[in-house]
């Protein structure tokens, strides 16, 4: 259906995409868009970014170029744009000549909106040719550049070829660049806006939190049992959505794999190191939904589109928050309700920090940066206060959180933890132990007095002597530690490096502690939140998760099938024909019309043309 110029956003967005209302950062980066503004817009994961660069041809009439990372994802962007009736294309090594002179003549003509290329594709002469004669011909309206974190070295995913993307400029003068990222950190945004050569750029900086998440952590005990768990509870839930268990060595991703097959789950491994084939394979079952778990290494990553990711786990603590982040923002893409679930053992920290020894030593090069940003994940996890707060604080954002009902999507304000009984003495007794031992010591130390171990550095130093030595024989470990890092985010204690050691001293409130004067709480993550206040997770932000009764939840499953059995025929992901949010508001609406079926978000008048029929009898099959 062909889309006049005068279109206007609203309209676009109704007619194609279905929705209502755009998210409050997508109107002003459509705006930079549709007037050929210079703009970097910084969303969160399933923040809604690809809107922004889609809608602006539609209501200009004219072509805008996408630099994107990966065929994979350009290739599914296309077809779903198809199914709604817009006119993409990609061009990439798999396209033919032919094909490709078509897309191009399109791009003249006005029949192609939108083209996807890689950025080594852009910028090679014979592309930059076309580019400047689309653009005298006055029908280039704007440059993307998605995923442009991958221009800075800063980043995570540093792709040097994106570097290149500004000579389009000289090409294409006057024409507005639109870069989008997820990437928070403020030097890779100044980066992006330098190495683009952006131009009085706009700079849209959304909010990073990510209200449909609910952050869990727990200590980690007989790991495939406690994944098994969590996937069996979403299950019991109906929300049919798939889990990335991501672990830290290849090995552990087959083992642990293994294991969950064992307990009876749909899962299978993912790492580097297989075949090329075994890793499509994994991949496409995945995003097919013909997998559930996925257990891999952190390879599994960038061309992981499948939106109704509802479970992230992390076996093992990830190296970085940064690292935390990216890799929990690939569960509930799609806006709905999702966990993420983190396996702690304080252990952790120190496997890391051998490692990143180990690196260092082989490579020379200065170990301090890494360890830092391993000690503040362990920071970040033994706080033990709101997580989404700590979240967003790290990466420089405040969030308001109400003080007496919480964020409701973290295991903290849910309640989840349990407050320590014996806090004080707790506390007491782990302040003595650095202050007997001099304040020279590092937390496996002081843990090991408290506990009453007999090591040969506790018996050779005397520290056995010492009058706290065993008083807190009855605590684990790894308990102690997590309090030693909670004393650290409180405040008690200071953790000092020198020469790679981690020493302990006291912090200003562990003096008052000590002397009675102040008191501290400590807490445990305890076992997984009650299936109630599952329900309730994600927080209250206008996109909460419509909840489905179990006679809906049936209904939700015949949808699925239906929209895989589609899928399969068109050869797209089942995400591409219609969301899981789609779906369930259809179940819960249960249009028996066209026109109603239209109201439903996420249902545009082409996908209504194709699949309204299909759905409405499958909707309907259910008075029967
Ligand atoms: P990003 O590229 O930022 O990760 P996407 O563009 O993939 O995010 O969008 C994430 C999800 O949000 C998609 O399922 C998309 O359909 C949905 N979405 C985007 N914009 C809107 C909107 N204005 N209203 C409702 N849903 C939206
Ligand atoms: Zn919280």
């Amino acid at each position: 259906m062909p889309i006049d110029s005068q279109t206007s956003v609203a309209e676009a967005v109704h007619r194609i995409w279905g929705f209502d209302t755009l998210r409050p950062m997508q109107e002003s980066a459509i705006a930079a868009g549709v007037e050929g503004r210079d703009c970097l817009t910084v969303l969160p994961t399933g923040g809604g970014k690809s809107l922004c660069y889609q809608v602006p041809a539609l209501v200009t009439g004219k072509v805008t170029i996408v630099a994107s990372p990966l065929i994979a994802l350009m290739r599914d962007q296309v077809r779903g744009l198809e199914l709604n009736g817009y006119k993409a294309a990609a061009l990439h090594s798999g396209v033919e000549p032919e094909e490709a002179r078509e897309i191009i003549t399109g791009a003249f003509d006005g029949s192609i909106n939108l083209i996807f290329a890689a950025p080594e594709r852009l910028v090679t002469s014979g592309f930059k040719v076309i580019l400047g004669e689309l653009h005298d011909a006055g029908r280039l309206g704007g440059i993307a550049i998605d995923e442009a974190h991958c221009i800075s070295q800063w980043g995570h995913d540093f792709r040097p070829e994106f570097r290149r993307l500004k000579e389009l400029r000289k090409v294409a003068p006057g024409v507005g660049i639109q870069a989008f990222t997820a990437t928070a950190t403020p030097r890779v945004r100044d980066d992006i806006v330098e190495q683009l050569g952006l131009v009085d750029a706009e700079v849209l900086v959304g909010t990073f939190d990510r209200p449909n998440l609910t952050y869990r952590v727990q200590a980690r005990g007989k790991k495939e049992e406690q994944i098994a768990e969590a996937v069996r509870r979403h299950r019991s839930i109906g929300d049919g959505g798939g889990t990335i268990v991501y672990c830290l060595s290849r090995k552990d991703t087959e083992g642990l794999a293994q294991d969950l097959v064992e307990l009876g789950l749909d899962a299978d491994a993912y790492h580097a190191g297989l075949s090329e084939k075994k890793r499509q394979s994994v991949e496409t079952a995945f995003l097919n939904e013909t997998l559930d778990v996925v257990v891999a290494t952190v390879a599994f990553g960038m061309g992981i589109d499948r939106s109704n990711v509802r479970l992230v786990v992390h076996a093992t603590m990830p190296k970085s928050v940064e690292a935390y982040q990216q890799e929990t923002g690939r569960a509930g893409r799609d806006g709905e309700p999702a966990e993420c679930l983190l396996l702690y053992s304080p252990s952790d920290a120190g496997r890391w920090e051998r490692l990143i020894g180990l690196s260092a030593e082989d490579s020379g090069s200065d170990p301090a940066g890494q360890l830092k940003l391993i000690r503040e994940m362990r920071g970040l996890v033994a706080s033990m206060g709101c997580r989404h707060k700590a979240l967003s604080e790290y990466f420089g954002q405040g969030l308001e959180i109400d003080n007496e009902s919480g964020c409701g999507a973290c295991d903290v304000c849910l309640g989840e933890t349990e407050v320590e009984k014996d806090s004080a003495k707790v506390a007491q007794v782990l302040l003595s132990a650095v202050a007997r031992t001099g304040q020279r010591y590092g937390a496996a130390h002081v843990c090991d007095v408290a506990r009453g171990a007999k090591t040969e550095k506790i018996l050779s130093r005397e520290h056995d002597q010492l009058s706290v030595h065993g008083m807190l024989a009855t605590h684990s470990k790894a308990q102690l530690a997590m309090y030693l890092d909670q004393l650290i985010s409180l405040g008690a204690l200071e953790k000092v490096v020198e020469d790679r050691f981690e020493t302990l001293r006291f912090g200003e409130l562990g003096v008052s502690v000590m002397k009675g004067a102040a008191e501290v709480v400590l807490r445990n993550p305890i076992g997984t939140g009650s299936a109630k206040k599952e329900r309730t997770r994600g927080r209250k932000q206008g996109r909460e998760a419509i909840l489905l009764d179990v006679d809906q939840q049936v209904v939700f499953e015949r949808l699925r099938l239906l929209r895989t059995s589609i899928a399969r025929e068109r050869g797209v992901p089942p995400y591409v024909v219609f969301s899981d949010a789609t779906l369930r508001e259809l179940v819960k609406d249960c249009p028996a019309t066209r026109n109603e079926m239209l109201r439903v978000k996420g249902v545009g008048q082409a996908k209504l043309d194709s699949f309204g029929e299909a759905f409405l009898e499958a909707l309907g099959a259910e008075d029967e």
